[in-house]
């Protein structure tokens, strides 16, 4: 029997009911480390750097919901790109989209690169990646949909040329959880994931995670994470299964609310740009539609000016001005300033993130309280700012 998705938000496949004293939600073993019976006699369980029952069950839940052999639970998403970045060596070339999560482009460039690892960017998306792939090429790394300009990249035409060529494919699937897509099954060799968003869902936790389907891969990154030891403590281990046993039903929910916000930003008068793959006339829509569930509940738009766009942050009530995404309250951040702020000047320039661009991640209040929210954010903005529709 194969468990559906919202099934195995609760019970992991094989998973007895008596263990545990039958406890229906899953302990929490605070330990650092684990008692042997006798020499060389393991529960399989030595130090909690290396295992964890809470950990592990959670790992198991991601493994299963993103179809790999292995999940690693991760302290942060950085944790986990960064553990990641470690399979490379000094003379190695990846291939990275450019628009990216601030942070990856700033671990890349300021730490991976100082250890003689070369970076290339271009836009994923538009570009015939086949014309950057070089000799040292060995792995390709981006989002789809991008944070947080949401450009959507075909992951099965991509993996054929990461096949092809023999280098890995890294996905970051933060922006639509397991629930919308399953890169690992369009052919990407890990997939990772900050927990902390959709995955916990709700603001309360901070974690990582990446997913494998090849076991030699799975030793070598089993290896390089019980040495550099960025595991994720038992007790945020738990905060993430209990965020996941209501995953599909948020996901549902928020994206339903993200479709209206969408609907409601495109014909507000105040927004001069809409970026929502759920969207028709968004060039990702189609490829969406095949490789992915869903479309998600990020948005990213543009009002008129840099003082417009600090005015609706500083007037949103029930939205809140915050940089995180992916829970139950719906945020709003400043990229510029924020997420993306270590980003060089000319990049964010290319990429389209401009002084104008805000970035919402729609949660699952009321719809109207939401779009209520965004419009008298946006009438106290123009009335501050001086704006009205003639000019
Ligand atoms: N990947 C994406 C797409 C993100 O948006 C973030 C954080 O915002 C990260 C990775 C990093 O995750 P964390 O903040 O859990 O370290």
């Amino acid at each position: 029997m194969s468990y559906s998705i919202e099934t195995l938000c609760q019970h992991l496949e094989g998973d007895d009911v008596n263990a545990h004293f039958g406890a229906i939600s899953y302990p929490i073993y605070q330990t650092a480390a684990f008692a042997h019976k006798g020499f060389g006699q393991s529960s399989g369980y030595d130090y909690t750097r290396l295992q964890n029952p809470t950990r592990a069950q959670l790992e198991k839940t991601v493994a299963q919901l993103e179809h790999g052999i292995d999940c690693i639970a991760f302290s942060s998403g950085m944790c986990a790109i960064g553990c990641v970045m470690e399979l490379f060596h000094p003379g190695d070339h990846i291939l990275i989209d450019e628009d990216l999560y601030g942070g990856s482009i700033r671990l890349f460039r300021e730490i991976n690169a100082k250890n003689g690892i070369e970076f290339t960017s271009a836009p994923l998306s538009r570009v015939n990646v086949e014309e950057y792939i070089k000799d040292n090429t060995r792995a390709v790394y981006l989002e789809t949909p991008t944070n947080p300009m949401m450009n959507v990249t075909d992951l099965a035409a991509l993996a054929r040329v990461t096949k092809k060529h023999v280098i890995l494919l890294i996905v970051d699937n933060t922006f639509l959880s397991p629930y919308f897509q399953n890169p690992l099954e369009l052919g990407a060799d890990i997939v990772l994931h900050s927990g902390t968003k959709f995955l916990a869902g709700h603001h309360d936790a901070i974690a990582g995670f990446a997913i494998v389907k090849d076991p030699e891969l799975r030793d070598r990154l089993r290896f390089l994470f019980k040495t550099t030891g960025a595991g994720l403590d038992p007790f945020d281990a738990w905060l993430v299964l209990r965020g996941i046993k209501t995953l599909a039903v948020r996901m549902d929910r928020a994206e339903q609310n993200a479709e209206r916000l969408a609907a409601f930003l495109d014909s507000d008068p105040h927004v001069t740009r809409v970026l929502y793959p759920g969207l028709p006339k968004h060039p990702g829509y189609e490829i969406m539609k095949k490789q992915a569930r869903g479309f998600g509940a990020m948005i990213t738009f543009d009002v008129p000016s840099r003082e417009f766009a600090i005015a609706v942050l500083e007037h949103v009530n029930v939205i809140l001005f915050a940089e995180s995404l992916g829970g139950t309250e719906s945020l709003i951040t400043y990229p510029v300033t924020q997420t993306h702020s270590d980003v060089p000047k000319d990049v964010l320039e290319r990429n389209g993130i401009h002084e104008t661009t805000l970035r919402l991640s729609v949660g699952i209040e009321g719809v109207e309280d939401l779009i209520g929210d965004l419009r008298q954010a946006f009438q106290k903005a123009a009335e501050l700012c001086g704006w009205s529709q003639e000019a």
